[in-house]
């Protein structure tokens, strides 16, 4: 998946998650989801070991699994909670089953399942993973109302805004100076 100008994509199984909520540009208005074939396709590339029966109630499913990742992403970005997205997310994950597996290794939580509970039980758990390796909180929507693409924070501070400074930021910056020219100039 092509990344927005330098953005380096996120660690390990967590850049499927960042894959998953950019399979939309908002801001070029395509969805790789967009239909039944071409939603299977997406499906079969970043999950190949799964069988997809895919149909439209499953499709638009997923679309509302990632609107609503999309929206809980945007707390990690300063924004307020959003509540129906969080409770609709949980209701969407209902029936998606992971089982416990521990070797000398470790634990870990396998998905359970195939089709898209199998895609979306992979997510889930690469969600759990990210929680404790402590890199979820660093993958973000972008600030920006028209782009909202997912990111991954990698600056020290972790106190990154937009998808890229250069478009993104340097459009909200523009944004800013008109607002304060406009302010100047009713004064
Ligand atoms: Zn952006």
């Amino acid at each position: 998946m092509e990344q927005p100008a330098d953005r380096v994509p996120a660690p390990g199984r967590l850049a499927l998650v960042q894959e998953f909520v950019n399979s939309a540009d908002l801001e070029e208005g395509t969805d790789q989801l967009a239909d039944v074939a071409t939603a299977a396709g997406w499906l079969r590339r970043h999950h190949p070991d799964a069988r997809h029966r895919l149909d439209e109630d499953q499709r638009r499913r997923l679309i509302d699994v990632r609107e609503s990742l999309r929206s809980v992403l945007q707390v990690h970005n300063g924004e307020a909670v959003d509540q129906p997205a969080s409770a609709r997310l949980d209701g969407l994950l209902a029936g998606v089953r992971l089982r416990p597996a521990v070797t000398a290794g470790g634990g870990a939580l396998v998905p359970v399942g195939d089709g898209v509970d199998g895609f979306l039980a992979v997510l889930t758990s690469a969600i759990v993973e990210a929680t404790i390796a402590g890199t979820w909180e660093r993958l973000k929507v972008c600030r920006d109302d028209e782009c909202r693409w997912a990111f991954y924070d990698h600056s020290k501070n972790a106190r990154g805004a937009w998808c890229t400074m250069r478009v993104c930021g340097n459009r909200a910056k523009a944004r800013a100076y008109r607002d304060r020219q406009r302010a100047t100039a009713r004064r």
